[in-house]
């Protein structure tokens, strides 16, 4: 971990795999709504304070407690209420660059400029000259998401795995 973030200029597309290693080791901070959905359901036995923010709460090879096993993947059993740094990774929608003006992060959303890259841990990353489908609707609905007029995934999430609570 700790390698340069990838903007997004630089890839042709993500796919999700559900190869589980964003839950696995990150901490994941709760907003405060987040917090009360995902207690109000589950109890605070799934959330655990550092630093002075509120995590969800790791097990097992320090996974998210809420990650599970599906066939040889992983899947998230709290999708419909999943945090919002959940449903992003390994995007990030910055309103500056991180290394500098011009750095291929730049991304313009109905006006207005947002700086977007890619964590380089994500294995669904496929490096090489931006697809339409990448720019047109994959990135629309990262911004979408950050911005938080929308709530639902549909191309940012695995199409790999779901998940049906027993
Ligand atoms: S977002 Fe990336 S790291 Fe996380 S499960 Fe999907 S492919 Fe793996
Ligand atoms: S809430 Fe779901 S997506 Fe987020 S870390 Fe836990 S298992 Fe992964």
């Amino acid at each position: 971990m700790g390698e340069e973030l990838i903007p997004w200029v630089e890839v042709n597309t993500w796919i999700c795999t559900a190869c589980g290693l964003c839950c696995k080791g990150y901490r994941v901070p709760l907003k405060m709504d987040e917090y009360a959905r995902i207690t109000g359901r589950y109890g605070l036995g799934v959330v655990e304070v550092g630093l002075g923010k509120v995590y969800l709460r790791h097990g097992f090879e320090d996974r998210c407690i809420f990650q599970h096993p599906v066939m040889g993947r992983w899947a998230c059993t709290i999708q419909d209420i999943k945090p919002l740094a959940c449903k992003l990774f390994p995007f990030r929608v910055l309103s500056k660059p991180v290394y500098r003006r011009g750095d291929g992060s730049e991304y313009i959303y109905r006006g207005r400029i947002f700086h977007i890259y890619l964590d380089p841990n994500c294995e669904g990353i496929i490096l090489g000259k931006p697809s339409e489908r990448f720019v047109t609707l994959v990135l629309p609905e990262v911004v979408e998401l950050g911005l938080g007029v929308r709530w639902k995934q549909r191309l940012t999430t695995s199409k790999y795995i779901s998940w049906t609570p027993p």
